[in-house]
């Protein structure tokens, strides 16, 4: 059944290229990207709202930070996991940044201001990031740039290439070696500032922990998280 769901999608991507990225229904004229039903009725978790959200408190006790925030519940099989495939393997740069806007208007809503000095993309090893063409975190965080009105700086933290034998290795090294996968290339850009930093999704959170450590080090004032998706 799934098999023909994806078959119909495709052939309805051919006869109609512009289909809701969500929903994969046609959009009309007037819809960009994402059918306006979808815009209304995407699981939003309003986080925003809220200091103590679950994805706030899935970080409490692992790293210091400011706010956090996850736009929308990603649920196997659902319209967030339709939206984060497309961005992720389908080459939908424009997709990420319309999120970022989306995701930045949600902030900007929150009943407490933000204090944000930069943004910063959770970065993708370099060798993965020339497969895919782009990071589709930057593309999040250009949206954002927009949004808030906050520069973007994309090589002030980097990922180290990953060492061949990872694959390898157990849960527990596996999760020492992410600890030191990140880096900050210049401390002195961020340091005493308020960041914010930008994924996809939050999923273990270990990435996301893997980035503070790095950032923290570097002597960052405050550090804050805004994600497209939260998994619960
Ligand atoms: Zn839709």
């Amino acid at each position: 059944m799934q098999q023909l769901k994806t078959l119909a999608a495709e052939l309805l991507q051919l006869l109609f290229p512009n289909l809701c990225n969500a929903c994969g229904q046609p959009l009309v004229k007037s819809e960009h990207l994402i059918c306006l039903s979808c815009r209304f009725d995407l699981p939003y978790t309003d986080f925003h709202l809220y200091v103590d959200n679950p994805a706030a408190k899935q970080l409490w006790g692992r790293m210091t930070c400011e706010r956090v925030t996850a736009m929308l519940y990603f649920k196997k099989g659902g319209r967030v996991q339709q939206i984060l495939h497309g961005l992720k393997y389908k080459g939908k740069q424009e997709l990420g940044v319309l999120l970022g806007e989306l995701l930045a208007e949600t902030i900007l809503q929150s009943n407490k201001p933000w204090d944000i000095d930069f943004i910063l993309p959770v970065p993708l090893h370099k060798k993965r990031e020339r497969s895919r063409g782009y990071n589709q975190s930057l593309c999040i965080a250009e949206g954002l740039s927009t949004g808030l009105q906050r520069p973007v700086y994309k090589n002030v933290l980097v990922k180290r290439n990953a060492t061949s034998s990872q694959t390898k290795k157990g849960r527990f090294s596996r999760y020492e070696n992410l600890k030191s996968a990140f880096s900050v290339e210049d401390a002195a850009k961020i340091s005493g500032k308020n960041i914010l930093l930008v994924d996809d999704v939050i999923t273990t959170g270990a990435t996301i922990e893997a980035c503070a450590s790095a950032l923290h080090l570097a002597g960052v004032a405050t550090l804050s998280i805004a994600a497209i998706a939260y998994t619960k």
